[in-house]
């Protein structure tokens, strides 16, 4: 028989939106009930992501409070809601996309769940979900990169990063990584990527001037944001495509379409759930990236696993840029 579901659980909430010191742990939040079409989950790893940073701080206004920060985890479905689709069932060990996944139990919804394949350990399924979405949607959807293309990655050695250089690399794309230091630039070439510069001091357009013969990148992936974006669209060959998908340096200011004219280029700034918006598209997506995991061997990068507790470290150190690959919690 299944254990009893107890009352309270440990979980982090914000009651503003400010620096690391309005993230709060409590141990005596009320364990959600899972209502039409979710299930609850015992977690068992969380995943931190950039945009946690973004609720925080009130880049990204939380809608309402306590707001609970958290996009995805992994863990063990203990109940399910009235009507809970797609087979899911109790027992079941699944990796999933919600909200509130900052603590022990989350009750999410049953069609951003699904179960981890048996050839997938859980903490690299954990790893993996939301930032191999990201990347794989984006070298589909925002620009379909086709084999040869030169594509330019910035950040290229953080969460998005490492997936996007080796899912460029497995599907035959050259690309031109950017990170902030020589070490970052070494975990980019073991992913993949052949051409390296350090953007906190090398000159990044020559250097993509040289490699692509003058002729510019296909596509560039830029999740860095203000800092980045007038590089990004110097970078590019004649109707290329930026696809600006994030705000790491600050959010990416107004932009006149007029300046898209002087190459035909394209600008888009997509996300991630746009993409999967529909349980189909969810699933095909995931089933891919688990595939390249199986497949491709993906390194699948965990930076590190902070105790819940400590969640201000690990949001210190992410923002710090002191991290590369994947921040995982453990309630
Ligand atoms: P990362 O692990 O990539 O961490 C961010 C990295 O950005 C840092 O390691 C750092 O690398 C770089 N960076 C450049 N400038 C700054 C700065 N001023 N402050 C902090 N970091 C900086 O995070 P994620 O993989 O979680 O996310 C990467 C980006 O992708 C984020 O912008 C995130 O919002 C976005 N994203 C968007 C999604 C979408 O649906 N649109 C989904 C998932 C992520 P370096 O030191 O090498 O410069």
């Amino acid at each position: 028989a299944s254990q009893p579901l107890p009352k309270t659980m440990k979980g982090v909430i914000i009651e503003k939106t400010g620096g690391t010191e309005v993230l709060q742990y409590k141990t005596d939040l009320a364990v959600p009930e899972p209502k039409d079409g979710q299930i609850l989950v015992k977690n068992d790893y969380v995943g931190i992501n950039y945009i946690d940073t973004y609720f925080r701080t009130g880049l990204y206004p939380p809608p309402s409070y306590p707001y609970m920060l958290g996009r995805e985890a992994e863990g063990t479905i203990v109940a399910t809601g009235p009507d809970t689709p797609h087979g899911l069932k109790t027992g079941d060990r699944i990796v999933y996309l919600s909200e509130a996944t900052y603590a022990e139990y989350t009750a999410a919804p049953a069609a951003k769940a699904i179960k981890i394949p048996s050839g997938i350990e859980p903490t690299i399924a954990s790893a993996a979900l939301l930032q191999g979405l990201t990347a794989l949607t984006l070298i589909r959807e925002a620009y379909h990169v086709q084999k040869g293309d030169w594509v330019l990655v910035h950040a290229a050695a953080g969460g998005v990063g490492l997936w996007l250089c080796q899912l460029l690399a497995a599907v035959g794309a050259k690309t031109i990584a950017t990170a902030s230091t020589p070490e970052k630039l070494e975990l980019a070439k073991k992913a993949g990527a052949e051409v390296l510069i350090n953007y906190s001091h090398e000159d990044v357009k020559a250097k993509v001037d040289e490699v692509t013969n003058k002729q510019g990148v296909a596509a560039v992936f830029d999740g860095v944001g203000k800092a980045t974006f007038d590089l990004s669209l110097d970078c590019l060959a004649r109707k290329g495509t930026v696809a600006s998908f994030g705000n790491a340096s600050g959010a990416v200011p107004p932009l006149a379409i007029s300046r898209l004219g002087a190459k035909n280029a394209k600008v888009l700034r997509p996300t991630l759930f746009n993409y999967i918006a529909t349980r189909e598209e969810f699933e095909q997506y995931t089933n891919e990236l688990f595939d390249f995991i199986v497949k491709d061997k993906m390194d699948v990068r965990v930076h590190k696993v902070y105790d819940l507790k400590d969640v201000a470290t690990a949001h210190e150190d992410i923002e710090g840029r002191k991290t590369t690959g994947k921040l995982l919690l453990k309630p």
